[in-house]
């Protein structure tokens, strides 16, 4: 028997059996049947955050750090099963749905400590006798709407930093990861956040999203997701006059030059193109290689990918999981199909495969003798598929790789530190990673793009005051 998870508003449970969660290694299993909510539920929910909002924002550092702290340890606690609750339903591999659940734990410790370390300023004024300080409070009801790529470390990334500077939450996760986003709801929940201050509305986009959009009761909202909803919320919200922030897709180029240390450029390639099934914002989907090196780094790509084992994500010898659902799988082939029009050449994969079990499995697939002109090097594909872009020297590889309407990540291979240096300082990209894959960040310091991908202030560390904030200056006149 499947469980029935619930939506949370002002402190219950509420809410009938809406839809069903199917796990992409196998399409038979069904990992719960979710609440749904309709537009009264996001109001209701809505407006229990705005009540709990003057209580919640003078709570003081100790109540908020006491659930911040009480949920990092329980989240550290059951690692491996959310871990696996994740991979189940996102079809991530276990490792990476661990590593996912850990980075979750840690993001709460963080903004926990962060609760002790608020400061703000005291300076004279400009008129004798008067001091002026600036201060920073919360800024309201925060509407939190997430994608399913990362079903724990986005909320939490989110929620965490939300909570620790008092702002309460409406909190709206995708359609197709419903059971992390419940998990972590449940987790703060039980560990003493008063009624209100947290909702869980489970529904779809178009209703519960577009409800948050278009209420004048929603103060800041914090989007991850495509650039097409993206767009959404920034319309909406500057209607209402409200803050955003918005995280979206990416194109992300990594170069590799003649110099680069060969090994380390294919596992840089393999790991941020393909992990994760290539369904990262900060995949690296287009290969910019230089001629002297091109045909080695090809050889020795399609060798390594010809190892990699893709499989049920809950199988601890797979590295690459399925894809994440019949729609994101059609894409992924109808890119495929656009690559080989465009006469890109399809060097290796792109081919359903069958597993013992029926799931949404594809084989990697790299194309070369791309150009960067061609719709498979400017449009997301969001799945494991990935350019290489022959190019002839490093002045071209940088042209090339900001040459793009995204700013996400981008990295470069090469031993040369000149190089590296001029790629960190002129690459057109919020995060650059120098002998690394562009995918895979540190959870204690900014994240965030550039151009196409990203709007507003930075996520993450101590950069995600400036969205979860705002800033008070009192003048006082002692006498
Ligand atoms: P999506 O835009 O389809 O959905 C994101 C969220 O928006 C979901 O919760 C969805 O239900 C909601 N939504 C849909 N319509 C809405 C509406 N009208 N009003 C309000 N909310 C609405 O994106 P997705 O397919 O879930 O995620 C994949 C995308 O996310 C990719 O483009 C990827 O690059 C991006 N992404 C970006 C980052 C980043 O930090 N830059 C991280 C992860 C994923």
């Amino acid at each position: 028997m499947t469980v029935l998870r619930k939506n949370l508003i002002d402190g219950e449970w509420l809410g009938e059996a809406g839809s069903r969660n199917i796990n992409p290694s196998n399409t038979n299993d069904v990992v719960g049947e979710y609440a749904s909510a309709g537009p009264e539920e996001a109001k209701q929910a809505i407006a229990a955050a705005k009540a709990a909002f003057p209580g919640w924002s003078r709570s003081g550092p100790l109540a908020r750090h006491a659930v911040l702290k009480k949920t990092s340890d329980e989240i550290m606690a059951r690692k491996d099963e959310i871990g696996r609750s994740l991979a189940r339903e996102e079809g991530k591999t276990l490792a990476e749905g661990v590593g996912e659940t850990i980075r979750a734990a840690q993001i709460f410790d963080f903004f926990a400590g962060e609760t002790l370390r608020l400061s703000g300023e005291m300076v004279p004024s400009v008129r004798p006798g008067v001091g002026v300080e600036m201060t920073r409070e919360g800024v309201g009801v925060v509407g939190i709407i997430t994608p399913w790529n990362f079903p724990i470390a986005i909320p939490a990334w989110k929620i965490a930093p939300a909570l620790a500077y008092g702002n309460t939450i409406v909190f709206k996760p995708a359609e197709l990861v419903p059971e992390s986003a419940w998990t972590i709801v449940d987790i703060l929940h039980r560990a003493g956040l008063p009624k209100g201050v947290l909702n869980l509305v489970m529904g779809k986009g178009s209703v519960v999203g577009q409800a948050m959009l278009d209420s004048p009761d929603v103060n800041a909202i914090s989007f991850t997701g495509s650039v097409v909803t993206g767009k959404r919320v920034a319309a909406a919200s500057v209607e209402h006059m409200r803050k955003f922030q918005l995280e979206m897709g990416g194109k992300n180029p990594l170069v590799v030059l003649d110099d680069a240390d060969l090994a380390v450029a294919v596992d840089c390639a393999v790991n941020g193109a393909y992990f994760s099934t290539g369904q990262r914002c900060t995949a690296s989907s287009r290969l910019i290689v230089t001629e002297g090196i091109h045909d080695r780094f090809v050889d020795a790509m399609k060798e390594r990918l010809d190892k990699l084992v893709i499989g049920d994500a809950l199988d601890a010898k797979t590295q690459i999981g399925p894809v994440v659902d019949q729609t994101q799988l059609k894409q992924d082939e109808d890119y495929i199909a656009i690559g080989r029009q465009e006469g890109a050449e399809l060097a290796f994969g792109g081919e359903r495969l069958e597993r013992e079990t029926p799931g949404f499995y594809l084989r990697p697939a790299l194309f070369t003798g791309a150009t960067n002109a061609m719709r498979i090097s400017r449009e997301e594909i969001f799945g494991p598929v990935a350019n290489v872009i022959r190019v002839k020297d490093y002045d071209e590889a940088l042209t090339v790789a900001n040459d793009t309407p995204f700013g996400l990540t981008s990295g470069i291979c090469t031993t040369s530190l000149k190089h590296a240096t001029h790629f960190k300082r002129n690459s057109e990209a919020g995060m650059v990673m120098v002998n690394l894959p562009t995918a895979g960040v540190d959870f204690h310091v900014p994240f965030g793009g550039r151009k196409g991908s990203s709007y507003g202030p930075r996520e993450q560390g101590r950069y995600a005051m400036e969205f979860y904030t705002t800033v008070k200056t009192a003048y006082t006149f002692a006498g």
